[in-house]
């Protein structure tokens, strides 16, 4: 066992008063209350989307601070809630009575070498644990985080927060054991700090592993965590039809004739017009991009598993998993085609995420290994330019995009080009993404919708890939350059493994990582480094390119192996400490929705999604998002209230910045 220097005071304020709390005296509470009382209490979440003004505001230091506050607004019969950093993109962590804010209950309490696991209050910044875990002998990290490190572990905990892994739960799946303030009534106890796991109290521990905020204060946890490590990540750029299959007008649901409409945009309702409809399959996107209501999700889409002991919090044992049903009756083959792809494309590396550009019809896969080899080193050019372009450019492009609303997928396109090396210039990419937005066709209208869906279906499996092969890849897309003219820049399409120079970024955006090795590769291809992009592999093989990797089941493994691409498009290659590679810069405030689904129906929703978006850019006055759209993964889990709870999960983030 080690302790951290800091460890003294840490050991002091984690300690619960001498005497029961029960004995303690109102005005005394108050006393200890008034000791951590905040007096400015405007808040705001990260985002800016959400405001509160709270009656009272805390901010405590110890644990008897923490006892005191529960047991006097459990007396005084005041709503209590915590609040972390403020990071939920929501008014979760609100209350208009009284706030705790656990930023100041922070420090290490101990590191365990041997499980190996930390444990810390729950006020500690995330970013904080990465330093205390990389100062230790011997280093260690966490397995998995998400976007970001600005959060406090309670509020992580609260919220089963998600990073992104075929074989990797959330992060509260991590949690080896909480000490919570409960509330409880004299007569079973009175207030009290309570140690739980999933061995002592495993209800209480499940139930506050995603508990929103509401079964306690958590004031400190356990967290298991693994050896030091790098993250080999490769970044590589294909089109959405070579990704999600063509777009066909299904995933098709069966709309019932009733079906009303819900929205003021709904275009050519007349009274009484629904129930001319006569049921008929309507693509999701389609019904969303006219405004009309979806039909009740089938039993189906559920989770089908549900863990009878709460101490089945991760990994879930073989005989609770079952396997859910694989295809979909509602999906059409080329969905089918994709999910399997999909699938795959995951299982392929231990870390694999997808950003979906839906205006210039371009994804970039990332997959990512543990490996030995130290970090990239990073050229003090492209971290200008990741920094400049990537970071500040864009976000003022954004900003600028908020006031006109032809201008979002516009700008989407242009920083998309800015920042990938595939991406020659603007009209190669529209074209290869399909024709321009403007010519992206409108949903039909209501009376023609049947026969829309039914063409378009028709057209979508004729053109699209086989389906008699679950192991293959449809045709290659060409990456949008490779079919354009040849002067030089064509050459930004080589794989930068053919690089004299790599590099990576840690400190510039996602955007800016794909910036900094679009420079690169521009001066790479000035000295001649970069040759010309292979000729497109036809009908890939799947079996041959994404072996998934051989440490599945024994998932913290180190691979140190290069990954084989998946397509033909633009790779980029960066190595680094693993919580820089998991991180991103959010760029500036945001509204953010985020869908976690079963990841055996990704491909339906991910089409779907995609139909809605083209047919929103093509309205004049339809929706506008902004990018990347966020793909991310988790691996079933236990825990009661986790979006991942009894299976595989896809996570869906969509962002408009504000
Ligand atoms: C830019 C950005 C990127 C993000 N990326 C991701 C991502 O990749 N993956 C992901 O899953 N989420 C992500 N999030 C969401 C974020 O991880 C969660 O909202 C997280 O809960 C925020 O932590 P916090 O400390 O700010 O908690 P808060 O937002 O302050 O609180 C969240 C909840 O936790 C409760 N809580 C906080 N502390 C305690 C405590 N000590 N005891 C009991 N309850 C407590 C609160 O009552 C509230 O219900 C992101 C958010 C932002 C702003």
């Amino acid at each position: 066992m080690a302790s951290s220097p800091s460890a003294d005071s840490v050991a002091a304020r984690r300690l619960p008063p001498p005497t029961a709390l029960a004995t303690f005296s109102s005005s005394a509470l108050h006393t200890l209350a008034a000791s951590c009382v905040v007096r400015s209490k405007k808040l705001a979440n990260w985002g800016g989307t959400t405001h509160v003004t709270p009656e009272r505001l805390f901010e405590p230091r110890s644990v008897e601070q923490c006892l005191a506050l529960v047991e006097l607004a459990r007396r005084e019969h005041k709503e209590l809630r915590a609040v972390g950093r403020a990071h939920s993109p929501s008014d979760l962590m609100w209350s208009k009575e009284w706030l705790v804010r656990m930023q100041r209950m922070e420090g290490v309490v101990q590191i365990d070498a041997a499980k190996p696991s930390v444990t810390v209050l729950a006020g500690t910044y995330v970013s904080a644990i990465h330093d205390i875990l990389a100062a230790a002998t011997p280093p260690l990290a966490m397995s998995n985080v998400g976007s970001i490190s600005e959060q406090t572990l309670g509020g992580l905990i609260a919220t089963a927060t998600h990073g992104t892994g075929y074989n990797f739960p959330v992060v509260s799946a991590a949690i080896l054991s909480l000490r919570v303030i409960v509330a409880l009534p004299p007569a079973q106890g009175g207030t009290q700090v309570l140690f739980c796991s999933r061995e002592v109290h495993p209800d209480l521990f499940n139930a506050t592993l995603c508990g929103l905020g509401c079964t306690g204060l958590i004031v400190e946890a356990e967290l298991a965590v693994e050896p030091a490590f790098n993250l080999r990540q490769v970044g590589e750029e294909m089109t959405v039809d070579f990704l999600f299959g063509p777009s066909t007008g299904y995933p098709a649901v069966l709309a019932a004739p009733e079906t009303p409409r819900f929205s003021p945009r709904a275009k050519g309702a007349t009274p009484g017009a629904e129930a001319s409809l006569a049921p008929q399959r309507q693509s999701i996107g389609a019904l969303l991009a006219r405004g009309e209501r979806l039909p009740p999700a089938k039993s189906a889409y559920l989770p089908a598993v549900r863990t009878t002991s709460p101490a089945h919090v991760y990994p879930l044992p073989a005989d609770v998993l079952s396997e859910e049903a694989r295809e979909d009756d509602e999906d059409d083959e080329v969905t089918r085609e994709a999910q399997r792809r999909l699938e795959r494309i995951v299982q392929s590396s231990q870390h694999a995420k997808i950003m979906y550009w839906p205006q210039a019809r371009m994804c970039t896969v990332f997959r990512a290994d543990r490996t030995f080899e130290p970090p990239m080193p990073v050229g003090l050019g492209s971290k200008i330019y990741g920094r400049v372009v990537g970071h500040d450019l864009t976000q003022l492009l954004l900003f600028v995009s908020r006031y006109h609303r032809a201008l979002p997928p516009r700008i989407a396109r242009l920083v998309f080009w800015l920042t990938h090396p595939s991406s020659k210039n603007a009209s190669s990419l529209e074209s290869s993404a399909g024709g321009k937005a403007s010519s992206v066709p409108p949903p039909p209208p209501a009376g023609e919708h049947s026969r829309g869906v039914g063409r378009t279906t028709e057209e979508g499996v004729a053109s699209g890939p086989s389906s008699s092969s679950s192991s293959s890849l449809p045709e290659a897309a060409p990456s949008p350059s490779a079919s354009s003219s040849s002067d030089g820049k064509k050459a930004l399409v080589a794989r930068t493994t053919e690089l004299s120079t790599p590099s990576s970024s840690s400190s510039v955006t996602q955007a800016g990582e794909h910036g900094a090795r679009v420079f690169a590769l521009r001066a790479a291809a000035k000295r001649g480094a970069v040759s010309r992009p292979a000729a497109p592999a036809h009908r890939v093989s799947l079996d041959a390119f994404l072996t998934p990797p051989p440490d599945n089941g024994r998932k913290y493994g180190v691979l140190s192996r290069a990954l084989p691409p998946i397509g033909t498009g633009a790779t980029y290659h960066s190595i680094n400490t693993s919580h820089k590679v998991f991180n991103m810069d959010c760029l500036f405030p945001q509204h953010t929705s985020e869908w976690a689904i079963p990841l055996v129906h990704a491909a339906s929703a991910l089409r779907a999604l995609r139909e809605w978006l083209e047919a929103e850019e093509a309205d004049a006055n339809g929706e506008r998002i902004h990018f990347p759209v966020e793909i991310r993964f988790a691996d079933a889990d236990g825990i009661w209230l986790s979006h991942a709870q009894g299976r595989k999960t896809c996570f869906i983030g969509v962002i408009q910045f504000r």
